[in-house]
């Protein structure tokens, strides 16, 4: 496993899974021998370390689980279009972040690493706690201190501490850069462990299509780690032969806060968020590899979409009209299915990824939904 510098082309070997590159404080790239052959896939256990040939390298007794499946991929339709969704709501603590984690966490524990800080105050966050409760790593949260009590729950449950930082979230990212000068920082949106992991979102989509690539994947995108996950993971199967080219990946943001649709469309680097979203999980304003993101998207034919906070709403409803209860985050790739079809452009077999579930986000919809004393869905 070879780290390598994004910007300055730094290479460092080993096993200590460094954050960002110490030379030029540059985002790193991994380089991994990719080992992917159908037969051992298929008579691997049922879970994502069936493709451990092409994830970071743990020994088995190090893997930190719990119980992580292989998320189902759901037939439907959508406005008369046969689509599916990938359910990765369905992990340990409700949301995708445990598909990261499970490899990320058990990697650390491999590494010997007793101890992280991290900052999130939301699913992120809650996986992380849950991985290191079960791995037997002490876990520290940074959070901004306005971050409502309900979010910190699922952390606190997990047995993580909570550092509340005065301030915006940027102070809160500082506080937890000086304490990482000290603590290793598990920062999921900077370590390549972490998107290397998510490769396996991609290897399952095409493993349950009998081996074939879906037309395309539309996914929600904030700091852009499951997009980039999932192109890694296409790449790599088209490199082994097991597909024969990559869907076309659409990203999708909310349009209070769309940085990386900005920069699709040319328009510049918008300022930062503009406004409030219902998609907490997606209100990025610097994502720290954009130009990769966008490579990544124009590679596969695909595209950036921007939805409106009132679609995005209408997502929620129609995803849960067919029994989906996600979070408002996920609901962007309902959003974006819709405007997509509206315009004759959304392609059968198309796959939607749902990230999180709707039981995170119920408090949250009580507030956006009550009229009166009605809770209207
Ligand atoms: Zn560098």
């Amino acid at each position: 496993m070879e780290f390598v510098c994004n910007s300055c082309d730094h290479h460092h070997r080993g096993a200590d899974a460094p954050w960002r590159c110490p030379r030029c404080g540059g985002a790193f790239d991994l380089r991994l021998e990719v080992d992917l052959r159908r037969q051992a896939i298929e008579t691997g256990p049922p879970n994502l370390w069936r493709y451990a040939g092409a994830l970071p390298p743990v020994p088995p007794e190090a893997r930190v689980s719990l119980g992580e499946p292989v998320t189902p991929l759901v037939e439907s339709t959508w406005a008369g279009v046969p689509v599916r969704f990938k359910l990765d709501y369905l992990f340990p603590t409700g949301s995708y972040k445990d598909r990261g984690n499970a490899v990320f966490v058990s990697v650390l524990r491999a590494a010997g690493v007793s101890a992280v800080v991290e900052d999130s105050s939301g699913n992120a966050g809650a996986s992380l706690a849950a991985y290191c409760a079960r791995a037997g790593i002490r876990c520290t949260i940074y959070a901004p201190a306005d971050t409502s009590p309900a979010k910190l729950v699922q952390i606190r449950a997990y047995g993580a501490e909570v550092v509340a930082v005065p301030g915006s979230r940027a102070e809160t990212a500082r506080a937890v850069q000086v304490a990482a000068e000290r603590t290793y920082y598990a920062s999921h949106n900077w370590n390549p462990i972490f998107l290397h992991a998510m490769k396996t979102l991609a290897f399952e989509m095409c493993e349950q299509l009998g081996w074939r690539a879906p037309a395309a994947v539309v996914m929600p995108c904030g700091y852009g780690s499951v997009v980039l996950g999932a192109y890694l993971g296409f790449q790599d199967l088209v490199s082994a032969g097991l597909i024969d080219r990559l869907p076309r990946l659409v990203a999708v943001q909310a349009a209070a806060c769309a940085p990386l649709y900005a920069a699709y469309r040319a328009e510049g680097r918008a300022p930062a968020c503009s406004g409030h979203t219902l998609a907490e999980g997606i209100a990025c304003a610097e994502p720290v590899r954009p130009e990769r993101i966008l490579e990544a998207i124009r590679a596969s034919g695909g595209e950036v979409i921007a939805v409106s906070e009132d679609e995005i709403l209408d997502g929620l409803r129609a995803l849960a009209a067919q029994g989906l209860y996600v979070e408002p985050t996920s609901a962007v790739v309902a959003a974006a299915m819709s405007r997509l079809a509206g315009e004759g452009r959304l392609e059968p077999g198309t796959v939607a990824v749902l990230t999180g579930s709707g039981l995170k986000a119920t408090e949250k919809l009580v507030r956006v939904l009550t009229t009166g004393t009605q809770v209207r869905f």
